[in-house]
This record gives C-alpha cells, structure tokens and sequence, in this order.
C-alpha cells in the first residue's frame, strides 16, 4: 500500500503543479519549448507539463 500511497501523493502534487500553471496562464503549455501541448495528451495527463516531443 506504502508505493500506491506515494503514487497518489506524487499525483495530487502534480495536479497542484498543473492548477499553478492554470492561474499563470501557461497550462498547456511545454515547459521547454512552450508550444501548446495537444489536447488529446492533456485529457489522457492533465498534468502534462511538456508536448510529446519532449516526454521523457
Ligand atoms: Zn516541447
């Protein structure tokens, strides 16, 4: 349960992480080229913070 726990932790972090950026005005946007992240990738991660090309 221990790993599931910090699973969602790290999830919930990165949605604060991702309203951040909503009341920055960059949410959808990458983090390293700052192109629009396509919106069929923010619907499958809503925290995306950067476009395909630079996923890890
Ligand atoms: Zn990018």
């Amino acid at each position: 349960m221990g790993a599931l726990v910090e699973d969602a932790r790290h999830q919930v972090s990165e949605l604060e992480a991702a309203l951040g950026r909503v009341a920055d005005g960059t949410y959808g946007l990458c983090e390293v080229c700052g192109t629009a992240i396509p919106s069929a990738r923010l619907e499958a991660r809503p925290a995306a913070r950067t476009c395909i090309a630079h996923a890890r």
